[in-house]
């Protein structure tokens, strides 16, 4: 079996992490089985659909590395739909009905008054022919229903939640189809599924229902169905499902220098029992992927754990990595000196300003101030070629008697500007005799 996921945004927005950890799982999925990864969009709806959002997803999807090997758009696709609709019609497994939305409202606070469940009565199920065209011939336009098959126990063994069971009498057939002969997303997304040859359907439990209904629209249809996982929803720190999540998006990472790498070690291995890792290099987390790790309680996203592995990634690229979006004379010495100290790759320009100066020192101690004099001195003999700060450094301290902190903070702070910062033997170099013996001097 060749392995076929699909991430199926509706282009109404942008993609939230919710969205982004589903397209992740698809991706991951796809690539450890070496497998296809369709991007389908479901616009269905024209209203609410936007090519902007359509272009949207697709660079966002891209920073990300989740590169789809294939799209689909659903509004390409309505002929495929009609005739499939047109066989379950047939086979009366769709039918029309004609309750308002106020009707349906009533009935079910009426069934829900008398401690009934609030399905749907399958009333249009018993209409006649001449019920249907009084119906129409008042004006209404009909709405189309699957109808479930209540005979047997809807049953799915689930990669993530396990064996699940519903009970197709305590459902309501579907409304598949508006009055106005718009689709809903329930039937297309089967029919692609179909056509499409997906085999793993991998989307947030917010679905589960929706795929107790679907599996008898493929058994309909006449087609085996893939296999599904669903996965336990994200909540926000707070620990609820957040409005917050719900806006957070690419646009918000890029903006705070968050790599892709950082949001995919995360998303790749929340809620699920491996430990969240920095992977620089995707290639773990896709062998390392499997449904049967991931837990079904709600996985809690972190911005605070993010922006901590972020750092840990950031610690691992390699200059070509960043080339590009470093300051200009920042080069592979210069990264690999200033990059245990970045949180961000945009936070090396903080540590190029302090390279190139000038720097905004604390006025020294008289007795620094003597020494600093002496650091002077040294710099503007010693030997730059190799090793200048141990040089420095060793003479300051076999001329002085100082050591530890006393011999090394009030050069840092003069050399710097600062009391932390990258490893001074590799700073200084990048810094140089002439602006290090200034710095020493002022
Ligand atoms: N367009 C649907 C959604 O965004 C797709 C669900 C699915 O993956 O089948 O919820």
């Amino acid at each position: 079996m060749t392995v076929t996921t699909r991430f199926a945004p509706s282009p109404t927005g942008t993609l939230h992490v919710g969205n982004l950890r589903t397209a992740l799982h698809n991706w991951l999925f796809a690539r450890r089985h070496g497998g296809t990864f369709l991007l389908r969009i479901d616009d269905t709806d024209k209203e609410r659909s936007q090519e902007s959002f359509v272009e949207a997803i697709r660079a966002d999807l891209a920073w990300m590395g989740l590169q789809p090997d294939a799209e689909e758009r659903q509004s390409a696709r309505f002929d495929h739909y009609e005739a499939r609709f047109a066989e379950l019609a047939a086979a009366g497994r769709v039918y029309p009905a004609y309750e308002t939305a106020q009707e349906l409202d009533l009935k079910r606070k009426i069934r829900l008054g008398r401690g009934l469940p609030p399905v749907y009565d399958r009333a249009a199920l018993a209409l006649s022919d001449e019920d249907r065209a009084r119906l129409e011939g008042e004006g209404r336009t009909p709405h189309w229903r699957f109808r479930l098959d209540h005979d047997a126990p809807i049953i799915w063994d689930d990669l993530v939640r396990g064996p699940q069971r519903f009970d197709p009498a305590t459902m309501s057939d579907p409304v598949i189809r508006r009055a106005d002969g718009s689709w809903l997303y329930l039937l297309p997304s089967v029919i692609d599924d179909i056509d499409m040859a997906v085999t793993h359907v991998v989307r947030g439990e917010d679905h589960v229902s929706n795929t107790a209904s679907q599996l008898q629209m493929f058994q309909a249809l006449g087609s085996t169905p893939p296999a599904f996982a669903h996965e336990a929803l994200l909540t926000g720190s707070e620990g609820k499902l957040s409005k917050r999540l719900g806006s957070l998006g690419i646009a918000h990472f890029r903006e705070l220098g968050i790599e892709p790498q950082a949001i995919a070690s995360l998303l790749g291995r929340l809620g699920t029992s491996d430990p969240v890792e920095p992977f620089a290099d995707l290639s773990p987390l896709i062998a390392g992927f499997d449904f049967a790790r991931f837990g079904r309680a709600p996985a809690r996203f972190d911005e605070a754990e993010l922006a901590q592995l972020n750092a840990r990634i950031v610690h691992q690229l390699p200059f070509a990595a960043v080339a590009g979006r470093v300051p200009e004379g920042v080069d592979a010495a210069a990264w690999s000196a200033i990059r245990p100290n970045l949180e961000t790759v945009g936070q090396a320009a903080d540590w190029w300003r302090v390279v190139q100066g000038p720097v905004d020192a604390p006025a020294p101690s008289d007795d620094d101030r003597a020494f600093l004099t002496r650091a002077a001195e040294h710099a503007e003999s010693l030997d730059w070629s190799t090793d200048p700060w141990r040089a420095l450094t060793g003479a300051l301290k076999e001329e002085t008697g100082r050591k530890g902190k006393a011999l090394f903070l009030p050069l840092r702070l003069a050399l710097t500007g600062r009391e932390h910062g990258p490893d001074m033997g590799a700073l200084l170099p990048l810094i140089g005799k002439e602006r290090a013996v200034e710095r020493l001097q002022a």
